[in-house]
């Protein structure tokens, strides 16, 4: 690993020099085979954080076989020995949570109170998860003619890849692993190129946990279709989980088909967060604040057009423009940092090609706007008023700290609004009238709706989306049965001569 020598702590650098910097494979870590590498940057400042082994197709293959020679054997491991490795994993990420916020603040930007945030969400999976490895209930049954029996059991799909983004390095890593573990099945895991190093790190603390060699596999790379197509046209891999953006998705989806592999996607977001007359405005905005800031709007999650009653919109958006302008910018690791930098340069000029557009179309910047002087790609909390129902920055994902407002007349109106995307993740309702919260959320059609309450995810929860914000749940009971295939067998009458 090179370690750039200004600007890092020397904490900070000695914890770089700790993150193993080769491809997991077998419970070694090595090269890649042909000796490629790859850098990682810092995005407050562009520095170089570290090098890495960058796997080549072959290295995928390798990291394939070892997880199918490991994975009989490890369906076979009792629940419990998987559950208690699955807890031990999570008493050493606790243990070793503040190396894991510096190591997510450095490479992804967030500051680092929400890194440890992230820390303790991450780590809360391995403990959901440890403790539904024993929980696996199949059932015995009679046929409804009288005789012959049933019997359901769930079995591990087998060999997994599992592909996770940028955004959140060490929770979107554990939320697979953990109940890939926990049913039993072996995997290869590659992490975006970005932020690699929280899933290096996080793969080693598996180990010491006491993971067998072969069940967990990682394939950091700068190629990510070179590591997927193999493993996809591949008859030994037996499902993909992938997370990241939906055009990436479907793209893995239609490779995917080739194998009829399992499949689960979690994608992108357009969340309307619909305050309407009635709600509690002060909960409101600090409902929005966290739905809009948490991981500086680079969340699937993320509100991304604020739908307000007309009669209360003015007020909202002003309060809301407030607190959004007293935000401090700035590197993660400054204790007063409140919001850090975005991804890189092409994040922060998507973000700020929206908002010219939508000022363009007639909105009003009543904060922020314009984009900050490098180094690093900071981009300032934003407050739009009055966007135009038909703007570009309502239809796509924002993945910045940019807050759209628009309004509506009536609760038929929001519900169109909010319908009004292909896509159909998170959502967002702010009312003091429960009745109208239910009726609002069975009429929208999102995975997941919160009643004020600007943050919903949980481990124990089924995350996920509807439309073309993915397939699956991951989290709650949901999560392990990813990774899990039912296996039916009928038998006999046992009372028959
Ligand atoms: P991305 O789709 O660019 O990349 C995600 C992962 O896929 C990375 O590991 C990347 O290297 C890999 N990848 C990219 N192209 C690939 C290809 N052709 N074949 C195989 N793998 C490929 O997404 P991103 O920019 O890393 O993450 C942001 C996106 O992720 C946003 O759309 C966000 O909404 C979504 N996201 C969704 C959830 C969710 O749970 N629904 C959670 C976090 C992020």
């Amino acid at each position: 690993m090179s370690v750039s020598p200004v600007d890092l702590s020397s904490h900070e650098a000695s914890l770089l020099a700790s993150v193993p910097t080769g491809l997991l494979i077998g419970g070694q870590w090595r090269d890649a085979s042909d000796g490629g590498t790859f850098d990682v940057h810092d995005p407050s400042n562009g520095e170089v954080l570290a090098t890495l082994a960058s796997a080549t197709s072959a290295d995928a293959v390798a990291a394939l076989d070892a997880a199918d020679a490991a994975q009989a054997s490890w369906a076979r491991t009792a629940p419990r020995e998987r559950a208690e490795i699955l807890r031990r994993a999570f008493d050493f990420v606790t243990e070793r949570a503040d190396d894991f916020a510096l190591l997510m603040t450095l490479e992804m930007g967030k500051p680092l109170a929400e890194a440890r945030g992230e820390v303790s969400y991450g780590a809360e999976f391995l403990r959901w998860f440890s403790e539904e490895a024993v929980r696996d209930y199949g059932r015995y049954l009679t046929t409804p003619e009288g005789k012959n029996k049933i019997l359901v059991q769930h079995k591990p799909v087998g060999p997994c890849l599992l592909i996770t983004p940028w955004n959140f390095p060490l929770a979107m890593a554990t939320r697979k692993v953990a109940p890939a573990v926990a049913a039993g099945c072996t995997m290869v895991l590659k992490p975006a190129k970005l932020t690699p190093l929280t899933a290096q790190y996080f793969a080693q603390t598996m180990l010491d946990a006491g993971l067998p060699p072969g069940v967990l596999n990682v394939v950091s790379s700068s190629s990510a279709s070179g590591v997927s197509g193999p493993l996809l046209a591949d008859p030994r891999l037996r499902k993909v989980s992938f997370t990241g953006s939906t055009p990436v998705g479907r793209r893995l989806m239609a490779d995917a088909a080739q194998n009829v592999l399992r499949t689960s996607m979690e994608l992108g977001g357009n969340a309307p967060f619909i305050v309407f007359e009635d709600a509690d405005l002060d909960k409101a905005v600090e409902g929005a604040m966290a739905a809009k800031m948490r991981n500086m709007g680079e969340a699937c999650t993320a509100a991304n057009r604020f739908l307000v009653h007309a009669s209360v919109a003015a007020e909202f958006t002003a309060r809301f423009a407030a607190v959004m302008g007293a935000l401090v910018t700035g590197r993660g690791t400054e204790a007063a940092t409140q919001v850090g930098p975005l991804i890189d340069a092409s994040a922060r000029d998507d973000v700020h090609a929206l908002v010219s557009a939508a000022v363009d179309a007639g909105a009003t910047a009543l904060t922020g706007g314009k984009p900050v002087d490098g180094p690093g790609y900071f981009y300032p909390p934003t407050v739009l008023a009055d966007v135009p129902n038909d703007a570009e920055i309502l239809r796509q994902e924002i993945f910045g700290p940019v807050a759209p407002v628009t309004t509506f007349v009536d609760e038929a109106d929001a519900i169109r609004l909010a319908n009004a995307s292909e896509y159909g993740l998170a959502s967002y309702l702010y009312s003091k009238d429960f009745n109208r919260l239910l009726r609002v959320a069975e009429q929208i059609e999102f995975g997941m709706v919160g009643f004020n309450a600007g943050v919903i995810s949980n481990a124990a929860a089924p995350f996920g989306g509807v439309k073309q914000s993915g397939l699956g749940r991951e989290g709650g009971s949901e999560g392990i049965a990813e990774y899990s295939t039912t296996q039916y067998i009928g038998i006999a009458d046992p009372y028959a001569a």
